[in-house]
């Protein structure tokens, strides 16, 4: 199966003379089971609008089109469009639009799609991007509340393991806690780099997120909620009350006090936290900028 996939693409490859671009992140699927499972795992149905980003040859647009209302598939590379456009001829339910999804507004594309087809039940987003944009991808989605029912991604293995992490341990940061404030997450399948091509460097995991309609913390001021993480996260092996000193000019004794006042032991690490402890501290420290706020 993955030879057949693999060979299918080296033909696509001379016939379109396509070169696979290092810069774009261009690292294909080639085998169906995976693309399988990523589908299935995100609970697509004949009701969704599915966002597909960097869709690349189409390995999974195909399987994601047999299965859903339409698929909007958003291509950054213009040489690899028409082998996309090949791999989905049969296909009438996919509109491919050759764009950076960095300059793409998707409120409103979702807003238009709404308009034209009154009988879409939810959005999805799904996507297998370069690495090094996936994140921001991820955390812009999330934060500029695009409204998606589930974002279902390929991430580096160790990615996954840090949006996944359980407090206290070695992989638990600021992006398990941020992304974990906006969604449950599950974890679909473990994807060996060999089934890739070309191959990369790391293996990679697919992730579910699914966007929670109530978030499990009330938040007074959100942007201030991530700074606080950020910046109890940035040294992450100094106490609270020293990573934090100095934090919006807060200095180390009203930071403690702060602290005692977030029922905290000052001595304690970022890692230790849990997101209702976050989401205290930073209501606290919320309230206390506002107090300080000179009319
Ligand atoms: N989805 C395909 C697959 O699984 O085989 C291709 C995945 S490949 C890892 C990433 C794809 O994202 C490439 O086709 C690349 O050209 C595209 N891409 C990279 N940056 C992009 C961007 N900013 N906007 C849209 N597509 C992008």
């Amino acid at each position: 199966m993955i030879k057949k996939n693999r060979d299918e693409l080296r033909q696509i490859e001379r016939k379109h003379g396509f070169k696979f671009s290092k810069n774009l992140g261009q690292n294909f699927l080639t085998d169906d089971r995976v693309v399988k499972q990523i589908v299935e795992g995100a609970k697509v149905s004949q009701g969704d609008f599915v966002i597909e980003i960097g869709p690349g040859s189409g390995a999974l647009t195909k399987a994601i089109a047999d299965r859903v209302g339409k698929v909007m598939a958003i291509e950054i590379d213009k040489t690899v469009i028409p082998v996309l456009q090949e791999a989905l001829r049969d296909k009438n339910n996919v509109e491919i639009i050759n764009e950076d999804i960095l300059n793409m507004d998707l409120k409103k594309l979702i807003k238009n799609e709404k308009i034209k087809n009154r009988d879409f039940e939810s959005v999805k987003i799904i996507g297998n991007l370069p690495y090094y944009i996936t994140t921001p991808i991820i955390m812009g989605i999330l934060k500029d509340k695009i409204p998606t029912e589930s974002i279902t991604c390929m991430v580096q293995k160790e990615v996954a393991e840090r949006i996944n992490a359980k407090v206290g341990t070695k992989a638990y940061g600021g992006l398990s806690v941020a992304v974990n404030y906006f969604c449950d997450v599950s974890k679909i399948c473990d994807v060996p780099k060999e089934m890739f091509i070309p191959m990369p460097k790391v293996d990679s995991a697919v992730i579910n997120l699914k966007i929670r309609r109530k978030k499990p913390v009330e938040i007074k001021d959100e942007e201030g909620f991530f700074d606080v993480i950020k910046a109890s996260f940035r040294q992450r092996r100094k106490t609270l009350q020293n990573a934090l000193s100095g934090y919006k000019g807060i200095d180390k004794e009203e930071m403690g006090n702060l602290l005692v006042k977030a029922g905290i032991d000052s001595s304690r690490r970022a890692e230790t936290l849990g997101i209702e402890e976050f989401a205290n501290l930073a209501n606290i420290i919320a309230a206390n900028i506002e107090g300080n706020k000179i009319d």
